[in-house]
């Protein structure tokens, strides 16, 4: 039988944002920050860390906004849980890339614990909402002693768990841009069972325009140590019409793109091979939504 015991630590319940940015100013790097605890509590990140200070964010008020304006977009606060989105409106029909990786997360239990900002926060490779955000074009909010300010996600995520938040900072929002009608979004992933995570995903938007791609983002998971966009392939795509011979090309050219390594999930090979093979259907699958 295992089992785990957790080192001994305070824990910190603040009540308001101000209260959890003196809190980590006052102990900076000797502080995790609690949302789901779905990784904290579980992959031994505490133990790995033997931080003296845990805060909780569960006593604070706020920070569960799930809003949609128009003209400017999604706003995801730092308690949104993953199953939230799954019943948003304006999730399901304006940002399918999101909702997908929504869906496929995880089991029931976990969804309804996890929270999307945690999943970015934890920088991993494989995080489902993680690629999606990445395609979506997001940005971070962060709330720190100097105020707040905006990290885009493609500078966010510096390597493998690390990100630029800075230890006297919370994350308190993401800003997923507005779509339009001619926006077209999707997310795929593979693994070894349902309830595991990825060992490859992939989520694309793209700018469409009478059939004409106009601007195309692709994110990949667990191909580099974080998620990454394939930026030549999107090249490809931008000023081009979606035709066979492309949806082709780009098979080839995401395979010559990534950078994946063995683990316990699945073979650098394995991986390179369905790389391109899955970004083609992600592909066909957005277009395939009006
Ligand atoms: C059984 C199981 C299955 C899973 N399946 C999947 C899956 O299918 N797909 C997937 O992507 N992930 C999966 N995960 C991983 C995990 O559920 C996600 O990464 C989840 O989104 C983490 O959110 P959380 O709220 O639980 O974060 P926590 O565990 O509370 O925190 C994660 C990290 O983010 C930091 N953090 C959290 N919130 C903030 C904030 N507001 N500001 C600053 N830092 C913050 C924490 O300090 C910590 O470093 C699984 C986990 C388990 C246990």
């Amino acid at each position: 039988m295992s089992s785990r015991v957790l080192p001994q630590f305070d824990l910190l319940q603040p009540r308001n944002v101000a209260d959890v940015v003196a809190l980590l100013s006052q102990h900076e790097d000797q502080v995790s920050i609690l949302s789901g605890g779905t990784d904290l509590l579980v992959w031994g990140y505490i133990e790995k860390h033997k931080t003296p200070y845990v805060l909780s964010l569960s006593a604070i008020e706020g920070l569960d906004n799930l809003d949609y304006v128009a003209g400017e977009g999604l706003r995801i606060g730092a308690k949104v849980k993953v199953a939230q989105l799954l019943k948003h409106p304006d999730v399901i029909k304006r940002y399918p890339a999101l909702y997908e990786a929504a869906v496929n997360f995880a089991t029931p239990q976990i969804r309804n614990m996890a929270t999307v900002m945690g999943n970015v926060l934890r920088a991993s490779p494989a995080g489902d909402c993680s690629c999606a955000i990445l395609a979506l074009g997001a940005q971070v909010v962060l709330q720190g002693s100097a105020g707040q300010r905006l990290v885009a996600i493609d500078d966010f995520w510096v390597s493998y768990g690390v990100t630029e938040r800075k230890p006297d900072e919370l994350a308190v929002e993401l800003r997923i841009p507005d779509v339009t009608s001619e926006t077209r979004s999707g997310f795929q992933r593979l693994t070894r069972v349902h309830e595991d995570l990825s060992k490859l995903n992939v989520a694309v938007r793209l700018e469409m325009e009478q059939g004409t791609c106009k601007q195309a983002r692709i994110a990949m998971g667990c191909v580099g140590p974080t998620p990454l966009r394939l930026k030549k392939t999107e090249r490809l795509l931008t000023g081009a019409k979606i035709t066979a011979e492309l949806l082709q090309q780009i098979v080839a050219s995401a395979r010559e793109e990534v950078t994946p390594i063995d683990d316990q999930r699945s073979t650098a090979e394995y991986r390179r091979q369905v790389s391109g093979v899955i970004l083609k259907r992600v592909i066909e699958q957005a277009l395939a939504k009006s």
